[in-house]
């Protein structure tokens, strides 16, 4: 078939880097790319930091102007939603009551927000944060001087705390954990954040359970802990993480388990159809174990690799994931996947700022992380994907450079 049509269903990050791809191979077929936001697809990142905080212009977030698609024929669809698949037709129903026929499909449908199953969540006032929508609900309630509670101290939960704390707000972190971050970065990484948002006012309350939000009427008015302890809030952002938006694949009989299954080529269980990006869980080479990874890299990376292989041109997906967050004036850069290490070295002293740790398995180099440290994580993209094994002393020693500690 050599101008097969391409249906895409979401319109994010991975979706666009997709298109992307098909436009560049000089695809022919039809592309129609149907998202269910009304929105053009667009970068999520400042979401939670310059364009929440006011400080950067909505258009800015887009991927590609509206023009870009229209100029290379792509029959972009924004605010309609897949309803279901029909796979042995192959053809997209939407929620609208219409339809598209496709010879593959991508499903680049992300992820959403993991609700909060306590009393209370459905009281006015209380946020998540995922899309343009919900920042433009958030920013109504930002006022220096407010009271925000924010609910889960990962990423997001601390990007918002340090934009609302700039903002004059009065900013508290509750995390269940008994350390922010936990399950994505090291004792010492976590240690460093605890303290820099400390220092600049955030009050961050680690082993903190939620027991309910508590009402004035319709509107949140406090947090209350299992303790009985509680906060009171303006207004409440719950960020507890994400989940895989599979529901569509599920119901459409594919092999789904926390995300979408693919294979190396990004395909799914049924051979007409790949997913890429949050959505989807793949199995990584380079790490021997199945992922789904929720950062714009993975986005870009898979929709490339997932756009190659619809195409026709195979494409073994095995990446080195990195990620970043920026807090107040720390960038920090996770290269590579820490789980399976069974060394940690601490490159530097947090104290100065610009540190690193680096996570070894068996003398070989898989993950490091990096607050304000470019060169660090410039030589680790390279180091692991090389399956570097640096020397111990060395790698210890800042004054050496990563690069020259194998
Ligand atoms: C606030 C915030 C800050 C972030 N910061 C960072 C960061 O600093 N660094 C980083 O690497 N990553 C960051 N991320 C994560 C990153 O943005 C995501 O990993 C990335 O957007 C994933 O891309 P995706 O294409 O898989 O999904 P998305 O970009 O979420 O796109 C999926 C789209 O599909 C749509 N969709 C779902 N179901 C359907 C359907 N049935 N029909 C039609 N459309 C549908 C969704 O509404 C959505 O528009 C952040 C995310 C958020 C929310």
């Amino acid at each position: 078939m050599s101008t097969p049509r391409i249906a895409i269903v979401g319109a994010g990050q991975a979706a666009a880097q997709a298109v992307e791809t098909l436009i560049k191979r000089g695809h022919q077929g039809l592309i129609t790319l149907l998202g269910d936001e009304g929105l053009l697809p667009y970068q999520r990142p400042p979401l939670s930091k310059k364009f929440l905080a006011g400080t950067l212009d909505r258009d800015r977030l887009l991927i590609r102007h509206g023009a870009h698609y229209t100029d290379h024929g792509v029959d972009l669809r924004v605010g309609f939603a897949a309803a279901s698949i029909d796979r042995a037709l192959r053809r997209i129903d939407i929620a609208d009551g219409t339809s598209v026929e496709y010879d593959r499909l991508l499903l680049a449908t992300g992820s959403h927000p993991r609700l909060l199953p306590l009393p209370g969540a459905e009281l006015v006032g209380v946020h998540y944060l995922r899309s343009v929508a919900d920042v433009d609900k958030l920013r109504a309630e930002l006022a220096p001087g407010r009271r925000v509670v924010i609910i889960g101290g990962g990423y997001i939960g601390l990007e918002v705390a340090a934009t609302c704390r700039e903002a004059g707000l009065d900013v508290t972190v509750l995390e269940a954990a008994d350390r922010v971050m936990n399950r994505v970065v090291s004792p010492a990484v976590s240690a460093f954040y605890e303290a820099e948002h400390a220092r600049r006012g955030v009050q961050i309350l680690c082993g903190a359970r939620v027991d309910s939000l508590v009402p004035d009427s319709t509107r949140v008015a406090a947090v209350r802990l299992e303790d009985g302890h509680e906060l009171a809030a303006d207004f409440v952002l719950v960020a507890i993480g994400v989940v895989a938006t599979d529901a569509l694949a599920r119901a459409a009989g594919l092999e789904c388990d926390n995300g979408i299954l693919v294979d190396e080529y990004c395909r799914t269980s049924d051979p007409h159809i790949w997913a890429a990006g949050d959505c989807a869980r793949h199995p990584s080479i380079h790490y021997g174990m199945r992922v789904r990874l929720e950062s714009v890299d993975n986005a870009f990376e898979q929709g490339t690799s997932a756009a190659l292989n619809m195409l026709g041109i195979r494409t073994i997906h095995d990446k080195v994931p990195w990620f970043w967050s920026d807090q107040f004036d720390l960038k920090m850069v996770i290269v590579g996947l820490s789980a399976a290490h069974d060394e940690v070295v601490l490159r530097g002293d947090p104290a100065g700022r610009a540190f690193s740790v680096c996570y070894l398995r068996d003398g070989e180099l898989i993950a490091v992380e990096t607050v304000n440290h470019t060169k660090d994580q410039m030589a680790a993209r390279k180091m692991i994907p090389a399956r570097a094994r640096p020397d111990l002393a060395k790698l210890a020693d800042p004054a050496v450079a990563l690069k020259d500690a194998v």
